[in-house]
């Protein structure tokens, strides 16, 4: 067969793997971001829930401010009992202390509700921080795995590039130039096989003529519709004797 024909079947070969993986080095990023997500989902739930801790310890600090002042009044309205002359005053002051105990009672109940809100939030940011580190591990693990499969695929890239070259270096020029022009007009696929009479890279089928002549291998014939180089699974049986 012709063996310019052969070249172009081989040079398809390492060209479509090359396409691959640049293929797969476009998507690194994605597949990185991908993996850190969870992650990242678990310390931004995080810094919500600690930002939710500390507005609640505030609070909790001035409702403890609160008491004590509610606490010092009590103290003080109470304390005034020995200066009261009438029952009439002294019945005001009763409900005075009972006016000044009750918003000390709901303020302590408050003090106690929040203390109770900082303890559960405090419980959840622990087991959310638990989550993390565990997510971190599942995240450096894939990282790691990640990268020393981009780091293959990088050698192999340059491994095919090489030998993509030396078989590219056989081809005569407008040939390869034809080769090229169609490799990017018909996304890496420039050679078809023929198969029942028809290109496998347009389906259409093709004039008994055109078959038969590249059956012989010759010459080198494309397809009439898409143009591509056409060859027959005979040819590459011939490679593997060789
Ligand atoms: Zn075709």
């Amino acid at each position: 067969m012709n063996s310019q024909l052969q070249f172009l079947i081989e040079l398809q070969k390492f060209d479509l793997r090359i396409f691959q993986i640049q293929d797969s080095q476009r998507k690194a990023p994605d597949l990185l971001k991908a993996a850190e997500n969870p992650l990242k989902d678990i310390l931004s739930r995080l810094q919500i829930l600690k930002n939710t801790g500390e507005t609640l310890v505030t609070q909790q600090r001035s409702a403890e401010r609160e008491l004590a002042t509610q606490e010092d009044l009590l103290h003080k309205v109470r304390s005034r009992l020995s200066e009261l002359k009438t029952n009439k005053e002294y019945q005001a002051h009763l409900f005075e202390i009972e006016q000044a105990r009750k918003k000390k009672d709901s303020i302590e109940e408050n003090v106690l509700e929040t203390m109770e809100r900082v303890e559960e939030n405090k419980k959840t940011v622990q087991e959310l921080e638990t989550e993390a580190q565990e997510a971190q591990k599942v995240f450096d693990a894939e990282k790691g795995r990640l990268e020393s499969q981009f780091a293959e695929m990088a050698n192999e890239l340059a491994d095919l590039n090489q030998q993509q070259q030396k078989v590219a270096d056989s081809v005569e020029k407008p040939l390869l130039a034809r080769y090229n022009r169609l490799k990017t007009m018909r996304k890496g696929y420039a050679v078809a096989e023929v198969k029942d009479g028809s290109c496998g890279g347009c389906r259409l089928q093709l004039p008994p003529q055109l078959v038969a002549e590249v059956r012989r291998g010759d010459d080198l014939m494309d397809c009439s519709y898409c143009h591509r180089l056409l060859f027959m699974a005979h040819h590459l049986e011939v490679e593997t004797l060789d």
